[in-house]
């Protein structure tokens, strides 16, 4: 069976001051790629060039659906320290999920026990969702630690298309994406594809990751883009 992801909560619009797409457009490739939901997830206020927090507390106006395709609020944020930090705000809190990513703009690469430290602990913090591109080797990370404390902790790890092509900036992407999935396939963790579009044809563009996924024979239930159930568990309130 050919695996069908149903939405991508990973886009970016030009509100991130370096992509390329309307929220009007990311809605429309949506629904001509027939996904089910779109998150729209702007970088958070640190990001040099966004937006700030206005943006997002005015998400309220946004509709629950356009285009046929349900339209999701989300964030990614910036993990900002060694334990675990993001500066999203208050605001995070009125969010249906936050992505927390390390980005060389907001902190500087550490050691393996910094940055590993740094994503655990940013996966402590009940907004957190999913914790984006973990598979930047600018970052070196404990992975073993990485998804042993997602398993644990119930946040899913991303496997970001975008790491996968060669316009990334992110280093061995390829392989570290690869051996992401094989250690969340292993130890029973979820994760979920990301398109991390920065323009809107790239909205629910998921080829690369897929390919991974299908090499590593990656199990369909630890896969949350599969069923509305994986949608619903990644919208759900942590510690429920
Ligand atoms: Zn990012
Ligand atoms: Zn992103």
């Amino acid at each position: 069976m050919p695996l069908r992801p149903l939405f991508d909560l990973h886009t970016h619009t030009v509100a991130s001051g370096h992509a390329y797409g309307t929220l009007q457009e990311n809605l429309k490739e949506a629904a001509a790629k027939g996904l089910l939901a779109l998150g729209t997830s702007d970088h958070s206020p640190g990001m040099p060039g966004g937006t700030d927090k206005t943006f997002f507390e005015n998400y309220r106006i946004l509709p629950r659906e356009l285009y046929g395709v349900r339209l999701l609020r989300g964030m990614e944020a910036n993990i900002t320290d060694y334990d675990g930090s993001i500066d999203g705000g208050a605001v995070m809190g009125e969010m249906d999920y936050v992505i927390a990513s390390l980005h060389s703009h907001c902190i500087r690469a550490g050691s393996v026990e910094e940055n590993t430290r740094a994503v655990i602990g940013a996966m402590r913090n009940p907004c957190v969702k999913i914790i984006g591109h973990p598979d930047d080797g600018r970052y070196p990370l404990d992975l073993d630690r990485v998804v042993d404390a997602a398993k644990e902790l119930g946040v899913a790890l991303e496997i970001n298309n975008s790491s996968l092509r060669p316009s990334c900036r992110r280093l061995r992407g390829p392989e570290l994406v690869r051996e992401l999935a094989r250690k969340a396939a292993a130890k029973g963790a979820y994760a979920v594809l990301g398109s991390d579009a920065h323009i809107w044809c790239d909205v629910g563009n998921f080829t690369e990751g897929l390919a991974v996924l299908r090499e590593v024979d990656f199990p369909e239930a630890q896969l949350l883009n599969l069923s509305e159930e994986g949608l619903a568990y990644l919208l759900r309130k942590r510690g429920q």
